[in-house]
């Protein structure tokens, strides 16, 4: 893409009402902009980077065998009656009448529609194990929406579902979650940890909270240390081995990390002083098992191998796609702005031209980023007759891990300069070698 091309209506000055980091970036960096309290616009380079995000959950979840679909964001009262949580579910529901005075809602979440689906489609344990997700809208009418796309009232979310005939499978199912969220997260350049969380109005035994530490997240988090030098890694796992599936839960969940809402401060003792941290953490997604609460009101049964009608075994697994942006850029910036992790970044790279219309620039430029395309790497070139010293401050800002600079005292000498966002360092080579390099880094991201 050229910078002149583009629609990138990045901002100088901090808005005043923001008030945490990713949400002021996001702002300057042309990604977001506000449409009403909690509702937001997906500018260009946002809506890249949203797109990314989804992609590498759409990957991790089809890898361990789960079904993408999609339902959609209204739904018919109906159907929460039966589940008994229209009114439990309060004010946080936007309620909508139709023409015909029907009672609708926007879904805050989708057991209800699904666990009818399952009911109407699914008969026998012949069908099971069965996974179903989508990435969709969701609206909750948040009481102080805030921080941008962290909290808002419209936002994105991978939900998805597990029906399996008894509780070994469905724990199965849970573990399965757990692993992929897991890979999920470090794919974005990311730790997230798994922490021990009260079940709220889904209800359950098992649920774990995936967070971000933060200081400006919104959960208290109590955790031991050691948990931080956990990592996933690429190590290639058989999904369908529950014991594989259960020896990685067990390292990921048994040291201490739980949220303010099931801390308890003896079992937290137990930690050697040294190891124990209390911080603040951002809420990535979470993880359920809760039985067959909702198969039971809803009537999703099927036929066991005995040729008994029972109920199926469910859980839930949600990942904040949208509110994600915000947590990776909390994780990950510095004073002039974002530093987007390769997987993520809305582009791979950006060209810097220190003289639009030098000739031997201007060329170099465009052979950069000719060859760049070629190999299907995706460069943001600053083609704007602009100063250098903007150029790099907008490049900055928004965050591309990599810049190469081309200028005509460079050229000369047959070289252009490359330089990490991360740590500030340049190098000057030739194009060719930049040109690998950038490649070299991007492959298998
Ligand atoms: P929170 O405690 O932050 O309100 P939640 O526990 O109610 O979230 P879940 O029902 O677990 O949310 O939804 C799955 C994921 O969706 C959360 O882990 C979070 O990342 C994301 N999410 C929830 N509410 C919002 C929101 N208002 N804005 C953006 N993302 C959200
Ligand atoms: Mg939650």
């Amino acid at each position: 893409m050229r910078l002149s091309r583009y629609f990138l209506p990045t901002l100088k000055e901090n808005p005043a009402d923001a008030q945490i980091v990713s949400h002021r970036l996001m702002l300057r960096a042309g990604m977001i902009k506000q449409s009403s309290a909690g509702i937001y616009s997906w500018l260009p380079m946002g809506f890249k980077v949203l797109r990314k995000i989804e992609n590498i959950v759409h990957e991790e979840q089809q890898r361990a065998g789960h079904i993408p679909m999609l339902m959609p964001t209204l739904q018919s009262a109906d159907l929460w009656r039966k589940s008994g949580r229209y009114d439990a579910y309060g004010p946080e529901m936007l309620r909508i009448k139709d023409r015909h005075d029907r009672e609708m809602l926007y879904g805050p979440t989708n057991e209800e529609l699904i666990t009818d689906m399952v009911a109407n489609f699914v008969g026998s344990y012949k069908s099971l194990p069965l996974t179903l997700y989508h990435v969709q809208w969701k609206f909750r009418d948040e009481v102080r929406p805030r921080f941008g796309v962290m909290r808002g009232r419209e936002f994105l979310m991978k939900d998805g579902y597990n029906f399996d005939l008894n509780k070994e499978d469905a724990l199965h199912a849970y573990n399965r979650h757990l692993v992929t969220y897991l890979r999920t997260y470090e794919r974005m350049g990311l730790q997230a940890i798994p922490m021990r969380a009260d079940s709220g109005p889904i209800g359950g035994d098992y649920t774990h909270e995936f967070l971000v530490l933060a200081d400006t997240g919104e959960s208290e988090v109590f955790y031991d240390s050691e948990i931080t030098d956990l990592s996933f890694g690429d190590r290639a796992i058989d999904f369908n081995d529950k014991a594989a599936c259960q020896s990685v839960m067990e390292e990921f969940t048994s040291r201490y990390a739980r949220t303010d809402e099931t801390h308890e401060e003896a079992l937290f003792n137990k930690v050697p002083e040294e190891r124990r941290r209390v911080a603040r953490g951002i809420e990535v997604g979470q993880i359920f098992y809760f039985g067959t609460e909702y198969s039971e009101k809803l009537g999703a049964m099927v036929q066991n191998e005995d040729g008994q009608r029972v109920p199926l075994h469910m859980g839930s697994h949600g990942i904040g796609v949208s509110r994600l942006l915000g947590a990776i850029i909390e994780a990950s910036h510095d004073d002039n702005g974002i530093i987007w992790p390769e997987g993520v970044t809305p582009f791979h790279c950006g060209i810097v031209n220190l003289k639009q219309g030098d000739d031997a620039a201007d060329a170099a430029c465009d052979a950069l980023y000719d060859s760049l395309t070629a190999l299907g790497l995706d460069p943001l070139y600053d083609d704007r007759k602009e100063r250098a010293g903007g150029k790099f401050a907008t490049m900055d800002l928004i965050g591309l891990p990599w810049r190469i600079t081309v200028g005509p005292r460079g050229l000369k000498n047959g070289v252009v300069e490359v330089t990490s966002r991360r740590t500030g360092e340049s190098e000057e080579m030739t194009p060719e070698l930049a040109i690998a390099k950038i490649a070299a880094i991007y492959e298998g991201v």
